[in-house]
């Protein structure tokens, strides 16, 4: 079992590496390792199937520069692989007068990141786009789009074990890594594999598979639960395509929001809660050993006493359906509380340092033989195949 890089992960990042890898040197022999029977278990397949247009991200920053040339390059995948979306766009509505100079600071961040057709609109014109949404003036985003990741993820594992030959391991759990003079062992519950380069593109676990080697990591990722609701199908003429609050830029989340799916369907969330296990869909899932590994860290105890206010209110949306309703009515007045029915739930990794700063950015962090994705946070869905390349170059790099 002896390779030149083995990848840790079989979400979109993971993927879109090791196609980008494959793509610049097809000699190499790569291999994934996932712990699921299937890729894009977690975080990628359960994500909000958002396109996004760039138009939140400072300018200059990874994100920025990663979703701009992201975007492209997945819209031609798509194209190229006849993957379905739709870019239906998308408004983002001020609802208080309050929001107006963050909705302009938006437009501009917008216009500073290339998006030259976003349009400010007014109260009345917000009805054109989005007849059933109410705000004091909105954004219009024509760039917008919705897809299902799962989907992309497929063809990218199908485009990676069947067209450029390479290998993926399924059901494999990585349990330990030992570092060799210049190789790795990568150790999972069932075997054994060495790798001249181990790349860690572990989502949740990205922290944990870090740490065995790094043992001064200053990160954590706290795993925050994102809790939909769906609309139920003789109401989803209330949305038309995608409808946004201002966010508030002191949060990593961008607020509970409406998202039309491919299916006709409209998703009514997420929340952000913050789960007691890294991968906690339920609000009964817990697990102690991960719990208190965060619990107890210096970071998590910073980041309770900045949010804390903010934390409770998003417990209360979780188990109280009418304050969570009452946040969407802000969006659509005309939204009652029995049009939602309970939907599905995705964990995000939120990444904080041992201060208490919620890292907002990506973060690779590189060791002698591994190059580890710590910080993979919205959009690296839309920007994957701008992060793999990436991920790629830094990879052929360390391996040369
Ligand atoms: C609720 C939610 C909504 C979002 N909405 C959007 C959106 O609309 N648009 C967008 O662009 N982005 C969105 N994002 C962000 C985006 O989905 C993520 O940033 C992206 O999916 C991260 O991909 P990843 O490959 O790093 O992680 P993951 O998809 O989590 O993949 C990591 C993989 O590693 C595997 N793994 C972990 N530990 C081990 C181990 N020890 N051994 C083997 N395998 C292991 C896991 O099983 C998993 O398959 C959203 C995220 C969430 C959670």
């Amino acid at each position: 079992m002896k390779y030149d890089i083995i990848i840790i992960g079989g979400g979109i990042v993971g993927l879109s590496s090791a196609l980008k890898l494959k793509e610049k040197r097809p000699n190499l022999k790569i291999a994934i390792i996932e712990k699921e029977e299937k890729v894009s278990r977690h975080q990628t397949g359960n994500n909000s199937g958002v396109i996004h247009s760039g138009v939140y991200y400072k300018s200059g920053s990874l994100k920025a520069i990663n979703n701009q040339t992201g975007y492209k390059l997945l819209l031609e995948f798509c194209d190229k692989e006849n993957i379905p979306y739709n870019l239906c766009g998308k408004i983002i509505v001020a609802t208080d007068k309050s929001q107006l100079e963050r909705l302009d600071n938006l437009y501009k961040r917008g216009i500073e990141n290339g998006l030259t057709k976003i349009k400010k609109i007014t109260s009345e014109e917000i009805k054109e786009y989005e007849p059933y949404a109410q705000g004091n003036q909105a954004l219009w985003v024509p760039y917008t789009g919705i897809i299902d990741y799962k989907v992309v993820c497929e063809k990218f594992a199908e485009i990676f074990t069947k067209r450029v030959g390479g290998e993926i391991f399924l059901n494999e759990k990585v349990i330990d890594i030992k570092k060799q003079a210049d190789s790795c062992e990568v150790i999972t519950q069932n075997r054994s594999f060495e790798a001249k380069l181990v790349i860690n593109t572990a989502g949740l676990y990205a922290d944990s598979i870090a740490a065995i080697n790094n043992k001064a990591l200053n990160v954590k990722i706290l795993p925050f639960r994102g809790e939909y609701y769906i609309i139920k199908p003789e109401r989803t003429y209330l949305v038309r395509g995608l409808i946004y609050p201002v966010p508030d830029p002191t949060f990593p989340v961008l607020g509970v929001h409406f998202t039309k799916k491919l299916d006709g369907s409209v998703e009514a969330g997420p929340n952000a809660v913050m789960a007691f296990k890294k991968e906690g869909y339920k609000r009964t899932d817990f697990a102690w050993e991960e719990f208190s590994d965060y619990i107890f860290w210096r970071g998590f105890v910073h980041i309770m006493r900045k949010h804390w206010k903010m934390g409770i209110g998003e417990y209360y949306r979780s188990f109280n359906k009418t304050a969570f309703t009452r946040a969407l009515q802000k969006l659509v007045p005309d939204l009652r509380k029995d049009d939602l029915i309970a939907g599905g739930a995705g964990v995000r990794a939120l990444a904080a340092d041992r201060n208490g700063g919620i890292l907002d950015d990506f973060l690779f962090i590189q060791e002698k033989n591994i190059l580890n994705v710590l910080n993979a946070p919205s959009p690296a869905a839309t920007a994957s195949l701008a992060v793999g390349n990436s991920v790629a170059e830094m990879a052929l790099k360390k391996l040369d």
